[in-house]
């Protein structure tokens, strides 16, 4: 915004009529009106002012305030008050006060030139829309890594017009009604008001022949196949990125991503914490008691060998490093921990039944004289299934 005084811009007295700034402005919108003094910065920015200082002055709240709050208190309110502020532009005072010198230079809109911004007539290209979908993998998929097929529907460039919405051999048209700006400015009163263009949706251009295919948006909707690798040891939830495979952009536009969500589905006998991979195996009492030899199938199918200790207890954590999840970040692998359990049977054969009474006698049932800690002690009353 001008440092120079509203009244002493327009060359009038702080008492002047609304006429009298009325024609002040307009005979400095005259002289320094960019079409008259092409390519000179001094008149533009005389120009500019003078749209300012009038803005201002031919509103009477505005005016009102101005002399209220002085030059420079009103610029410190204004930017609240819906003033231009230091922001307008050609634009903005051609757009609200054409009108007042435009019968000079041919009326109404018309004079589009001058330095104003032109829109380039055609369609603006713009990036198309990431995608996000979901699939669903099983822990050993996850564990094992995976190619996996997904089919989703995307926008896609418009082949048969390579993506620019009209028939091949045709071009677009600049709107004639509001010559490529998208606007239409009309008169109430004794401003001049904008308003978006019917005929081209404030597009600025049309397309006189659209791409039958694609109807002049140069996308269609396109069901889209794709391999993607899951990497070894993803975790849940994670979200892979595969870019371009989203929306084509508009017109030209580059192509949004696709983002992948990977859900894994829970196993009935492994389970997954950190890079720990952790399953249970079942174990005869004498299995325990002697220590034995076990072959048991990691969840990727690899046999493992494992020795049980003579004496393991149940619950037992038994660990077999670098047989776990694969960390993606330090790629190395987390362990496996297989956790004893003692398989008690419910049915026993009556042989079975009378050797474990034998075996039971000659143990007896004071379980304390073994002397482990961290245990209550149950005081022994009967059997119940003998
Ligand atoms: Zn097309
Ligand atoms: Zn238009």
């Amino acid at each position: 915004m001008s440092k120079q005084d509203f009244y002493e811009i327009l060359g009038v007295s702080k008492s002047a009529s609304e006429q009298e700034i009325k024609t002040a402005y307009r005979k400095l919108a005259m002289k320094y009106h960019p079409d008259r003094n092409p390519n000179d910065k001094t008149a533009e920015d005389k120009f500019k002012a003078a749209a300012q200082a009038y803005e201002t002055l031919s509103d009477s709240e505005k005016r009102r305030k101005y002399d209220q709050f002085g030059h420079d208190g009103y610029q410190q309110t204004s930017s609240h008050g819906g003033g231009h502020g230091p922001q307008m532009d050609m634009d903005d005072i051609f757009a609200n006060f054409g009108d007042i010198f435009g019968s000079m230079f041919g009326g109404g809109a018309s004079h589009a030139s001058a330095g104003r911004k032109t829109r380039t007539a055609g369609p603006q290209a713009q990036r198309g829309h990431d995608r996000h979908i979901e699939i669903s993998i099983s822990l050993k998929d996850s564990y094992t890594g995976v190619k996996h097929d997904i089919s989703y529907g995307h926008l896609a460039a418009c082949i048969t017009c390579q993506g620019k919405g009209t028939k091949p051999g045709t071009t677009t048209n600049t709107c004639t009604k509001c010559k490529g700006m998208g606007q239409i400015q009309f008169q109430q009163g004794f401003f001049m008001y904008a308003q978006t263009c019917s005929t081209c949706n404030g597009q600025g251009y049309t397309i006189p022949s659209p791409c039958s295919d694609c109807n002049g948006r140069s996308r269609s909707q396109k069901q889209q196949k794709l391999t993607v690798s899951i990497p070894q040891g993803i975790t849940p939830d994670a979200e892979l990125r595969v870019p371009n495979k989203g929306d084509a952009g508009l017109y030209g536009g580059p192509t949004g991503d696709l983002y992948i969500r990977v859900l894994v589905q829970p196993d009935p006998n492994f389970k997954r914490l950190g890079d720990r991979l952790e399953c249970r195996v079942l174990l005869t009492y004498p299995q325990l008691v002697f220590g034995c030899q076990i072959e048991i199938t990691n969840i990727d199918g690899e046999k493992l060998a494992i020795k049980i200790p003579k004496g393991c207890q149940p619950s037992e954590q038994i660990l077999l490093p670098g047989k776990g999840f694969k960390n993606l970040a330090s790629k190395v692998n987390g362990n496996l921990i297989v956790i004893t359990q003692c398989h008690v049977p419910k049915k026993l054969s009556e042989t079975a039944k009378e050797s474990l009474k034998a075996y039971s006698e000659e143990i007896g049932t004071d379980t304390t004289k073994a002397g482990d800690t961290g245990f209550i002690s149950g005081l022994f009353k009967k059997f119940l299934g003998l």
